[in-house]
């Protein structure tokens, strides 16, 4: 097979997968977004994938992003920002992301609306949620607890576009229980932000699980592009 061809399966297959869960759902299918996360693999497999149809990608460390971006300027793709971000980063992943999901403290957002200022549009940013237990060795994502203070914030952030919430299940946990406490969260985030309607949630291996509860964007690398090599 051809890695086009290789691409073309995965993605069907993962069509097929949120179209099944949609059903199951009682949703449209068109209500969920497949972002696919690119991370570790090179632009020509982003450029393979936008000839495939897709639009939405997702990547995770900024140098790579900002370079496989500036690659492949010429497609018509929306850049997705999923990875943990420092402030002295931030100015720089906002001139070329399309959407950051990964905001989860107070600080990142001056430099963010500071870096988006050249855009034609204000920025998307989604606010990632932290399901880990309390106490749990801290993976990224803000506090539910502090959720509230963080969205007042980003909504009134000139420049920015507060869209709704990330989060990732935690490791090892039951993703289902995970996403029901997510669904929670957001029932109480939307009564003050009732606008902010996306909901990222959903993975390869637990992407059912999201949709089941109401995400509207799921991320997915492995099951489109093949194992990476592991995070060193
Ligand atoms: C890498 C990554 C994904 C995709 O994970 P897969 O298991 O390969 O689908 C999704 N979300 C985030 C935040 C990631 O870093």
């Amino acid at each position: 097979m051809t890695r086009e061809e290789d691409l073309c399966t995965g993605l069907d297959d993962v069509r097929r997968r949120v179209a099944a869960a949609c059903l199951d759902a009682g949703r449209d299918a068109d209500e969920v977004t497949v972002v696919v996360v690119t991370k570790f693999f090179p632009a020509s497999d982003v450029r393979l994938l936008a000839g495939l149809g897709v639009v939405d990608v997702g990547e995770n460390r900024h140098q790579e992003a900002q370079q496989k971006a500036a690659d492949c300027a010429d497609l018509d793709l929306r850049w997705h920002y999923i990875g943990g971000l420092q402030s002295n980063k931030a100015a720089a992943v906002a001139a070329y992301a399309d959407c950051v999901q990964s905001v989860d403290r107070a600080k990142l957002l001056a430099p963010l609306a500071r870096g988006a200022e050249g855009r034609e549009q204000p920025l998307d940013v989604c606010l990632q949620v932290s399901l880990d237990p309390p106490g749990a060795d801290h993976r990224a994502g803000v506090d539910p607890d502090v959720l509230l203070d963080l969205a007042a914030r980003a909504a009134s952030t000139d420049g920015l576009t507060l869209r709704g919430l990330m989060a990732v299940a935690p490791l090892g946990a039951d993703p289902g229980e995970a996403f029901d406490r997510l669904a929670g969260i957001r029932d109480g985030f939307l009564v003050e932000h009732p606008d902010a309607t996306w909901l990222s949630a959903g993975m390869s291996g637990d992407l059912e699980a999201a949709v089941a509860r109401g995400a509207t964007h799921v991320r997915v690398g492995s099951a489109v592009l093949g194992s990476r090599p592991s995070v060193p």
